[in-house]
């Protein structure tokens, strides 16, 4: 037992250089969140208008610390640096572990897994923020399964402290305990857990997702349930959140979950929610929700 806990050590210890493939709200997050603790990340969009989106949330994110005499002018700097940019896969065989946050979709994720396993050196860690992909299911768009785990952020990826680092059937322990590793580098709190559509947190949120949405679909004021929740005492009601969330991303999620739970949380007809998403109500990514942003 020793022995293995020396091994873990040693590849733990080994997360010199991070990779996030996606700049939008999560790889944006990611990035920061990386960078403020100290752990250089490479960033890598499709779109340069995305890199540019990621760069300036990070940006806003320091702005705020030395508004509140956290940081100096130089730190902020220095910290940004550890952000670098980029549109291509150049740098990335000296990654350690990289962190998979593009669309909620299977075949786009299946596609980009594949694509940059090919590109990282033999003992990087690939990981997915996926919020409902079942991991054993991804693992099976990659030649070396065992390098593969879940690493679940919340959002904002600044605030929220927990990450689920999800172990897949085939994932070694060894990058199970890596990715934990950075976790608590990244200042956060990893839980381990096993793997299933939605994990831990999101089988608890989506059918409380679905319950609210059944409640409009039936006539209930979205304010109205909102208030009540706060009232209840969480810090947010179901349709603010979604708009934190994305109607996109819960959209994805959702079928995933449906998917996996038919029993639960497959549905006749349109939700609430696939309403707001066809009608462009992203959420807060396009300043109309459920509430209207500026
Ligand atoms: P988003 O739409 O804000 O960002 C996705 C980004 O991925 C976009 O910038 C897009 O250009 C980029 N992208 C698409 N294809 C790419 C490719 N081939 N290579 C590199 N980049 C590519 O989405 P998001 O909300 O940040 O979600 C990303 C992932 O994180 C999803 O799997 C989502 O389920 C998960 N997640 C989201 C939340 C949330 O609250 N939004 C919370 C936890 C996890």
């Amino acid at each position: 037992v020793k022995k293995k806990a020396g091994a873990y050590a040693r590849q733990a210890d080994r997360i010199a250089q991070a990779a996030v493939l996606g700049a939008g709200i999560m790889g944006g997050g990611i990035a920061y969140q990386s960078a403020s603790k100290g752990t250089p990340i490479l960033m890598k969009d499709i779109q340069a208008d995305a890199v540019e989106l990621g760069l300036k949330e990070a940006r806003k994110l320091f702005g705020k610390q030395i508004e509140r005499n956290k940081l100096t002018v130089e730190q902020m700097a220095e910290r940004l640096s550890n952000i670098r940019p980029t549109l291509s896969y150049g740098d990335f065989d000296g990654v350690d572990l990289v962190v998979e946050a593009v669309v909620e979709n299977p075949k786009v994720k299946g596609g980009v897994l594949a694509e940059v396993e090919a590109e990282v050196s033999e003992d990087t860690i690939v990981a997915s923020n996926t919020s409902t992909i079942s991991i054993s299911r991804l693992a099976e768009h990659l030649k070396r399964p065992e390098q593969f785990c879940g690493m679940h952020f919340f959002n904002p990826v600044h605030r929220m402290p927990l990450v689920e680092v999800i172990r897949g059937e085939k994932t070694a322990d060894a990058a199970v305990a890596a990715t934990v590793a950075y976790a608590q580098a990244m200042g956060k709190t990893p839980i381990v857990v096993n793997d299933c559509p939605g994990f831990l947190v999101n089988r608890v949120l989506f059918p409380y997702f679905g319950g609210f949405s059944l409640l409009v679909e039936q006539g209930v004021d979205f304010q109205r349930i909102d208030k009540v929740m706060e009232t209840f005492g969480w810090p947010m009601g179901p349709a603010y959140l979604l708009d934190v969330v994305g109607m996109d991303t819960a959209v994805h999620a959702q079928a995933v979950m449906a998917e996996g739970f038919p029993e639960r949380m497959a549905r006749e007809g349109k939700t609430a929610i696939e309403l707001m998403f066809d009608n462009d109500r992203l959420g807060q990514k396009n300043a109309k929700g459920f509430y209207a942003y500026e």
